[in-house]
């Protein structure tokens, strides 16, 4: 349990707030409500800050396993060698501060009926409205032979902590000469740029300290985004050491044999040094506990509100949703916090919620000092969010000064999204 709450206090908390559902509103404390946001990543953890500021009656609890969050953003870095795990960490000591109760759990059972959530060491939570922000959990049944302890030999990497180290000392440990594949999943999946950055980033670190080894991309697509801005940049950066195999050549990944450490391909079995497999993917797995997942595996919402379309007081932000043209992004999960708890502000006052316009802007680092982004409105539109005018990404034939101002914001990006999200 985090330090701003001991188990005897959520006990305490819980039985007051058994007691005050049990009496007619009226009679209640002068709380305006009772909000527990599951999830305290960026998006639940701006959701929790932004309720906490929207109203500071409102009694705001977010619960979150780990003690300190790894940040995705920035962890190709951190497997290239150019950046210390230390500087992806972020703890929970400043929302608490602010007033947020803070549990240290995982929440285990959602029980919509009751308007509860029960905790792993088995305390119970009732709540007004409940915010689940629980990111990504793997879809192993599509990917046959792969599982969390294959994982072990194949790293992810695609949940930032153990898995990003793992795959760094495996690339440390890797010979000169040696393959490195990256196996890439069909959309939607969590930040559809973020695995060619990668490629990018152990290119670099492969053309630095091992020049005759070779990066190969097995892509369950064949087109991705920013495309023409990373093909570019390989060229001109990386030569041949980038090679791309796409859906249509075969390049989707169909099971993994991770004694052998083989990847099976609809075209031929590979046998890479170091093989990243990031598999496909869906809400987080409480999500789909809640009854808020569909068929898809995702979460659809009312983009106004972020009400579950399945579940009644249960709201879905980050990369849970089922957004349409938002990306799945940290910037996209900070700015659905935000909205979000406005949302739940006007609801919880009475008030209409109001359609807001969401921004967001993605980069990525192909080397160091050398940068692209994609910046992007959304608004509603019927149950999804649909992009709007405004947006702009890094022309193809820019200067290499250009690049090099667009790495540098992306370091200022980083430090404002997660000072904005952890205080
Ligand atoms: C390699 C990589 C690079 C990326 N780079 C960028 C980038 O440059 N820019 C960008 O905008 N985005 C980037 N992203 C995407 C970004 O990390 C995600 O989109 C973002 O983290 C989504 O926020 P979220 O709140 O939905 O989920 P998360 O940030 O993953 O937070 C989810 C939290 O929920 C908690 N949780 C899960 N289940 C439970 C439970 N049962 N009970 C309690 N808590 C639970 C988890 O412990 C976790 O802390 C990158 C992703 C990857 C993999």
């Amino acid at each position: 349990m985090n330090a701003s709450v001991t188990r005897r206090d959520a006990l305490l908390g819980i039985a007051a707030a058994a007691t005050s559902f049990a009496v007619p509103s009226i009679l209640r404390a002068q709380s305006a409500g009772r909000v527990v946001v599951v999830g305290g990543g960026f998006g639940g953890a701006a959701c929790a800050r932004a309720l906490k500021r929207a109203q500071v009656n409102l009694q705001v609890i977010l619960i979150e396993p780990n003690a300190v969050f790894t940040s995705c953003p920035f962890s190709n870095e951190v497997i290239a060698g150019l950046r210390e795990i230390e500087a992806q960490q972020f703890g929970y000591d400043n929302i608490a501060a602010e007033g947020v109760t803070v549990i240290s759990q995982a929440v285990t059972t959602i029980e919509p009926q009751l308007r509860s959530v029960v905790t792993a060491d088995g305390v119970a939570l009732p709540y007004d409205r409940l915010v689940l922000s629980p990111g990504i959990d793997f879809h192993f049944e599509t990917l046959p032979g792969y599982d969390d302890v294959a994982s072990e030999k194949m790293p992810h990497a695609w949940k930032a902590g153990a898995q990003t180290l793992l795959l760094r000392r495996q690339l440390e440990a890797m010979p000169d000469g040696g393959t490195v594949a990256i196996a890439i999943p069909a959309n939607p999946s969590r930040c559809p740029p973020a695995p060619y950055e990668r490629a990018s980033l152990i290119a670099h670190y492969l053309k630095t300290n091992k020049p005759r080894s070779k990066v190969l991309i097995l892509d369950a697509k064949d087109n991705f985004s920013q495309q023409r801005l990373f093909e570019s940049a390989w060229k001109e950066l990386y030569g041949d050491m980038i090679e791309r195999i796409g859906l249509s050549q075969g390049g989707r990944v169909t099971s993994v044999e991770p004694a052998t450490r083989t990847i099976v391909t609809e075209f031929g079995n590979y046998t890479p040094d170091v093989a990243n497999v990031i598999p496909p993917q869906r809400a987080g797995h409480i999500a789909e506990v809640a009854g808020a997942a569909d068929a898809t595996g995702w979460c659809p919402i009312d983009p106004v509100t972020f009400e579950s379309k399945l579940v009644q007081n249960i709201h879905v932000i980050g990369d849970a949703c089922l957004g349409g043209g938002i990306p799945k992004s940290a910037s996209a999960a900070s700015a659905q916090g935000k909205a979000c708890a406005a949302a739940i502000a006007n609801l919880l006052a009475g008030r209409a919620p109001e359609t807001q316009r969401l921004t967001g802007v993605c980069y990525n680092i192909v080397a160091p000092g050398y940068g692209f982004s994609l910046a992007g409105n959304y608004q509603p539109k019927g149950d999804i969010f649909a992009e709007v005018e405004g947006g702009a990404t890094s022309p193809v034939d820019a200067p290499r000064e250009l690049r090099a101002r667009e790495a540098a914001e992306a370091e200022r990006w980083f430090q404002t999204i997660t000072a904005d999200t952890f205080g």
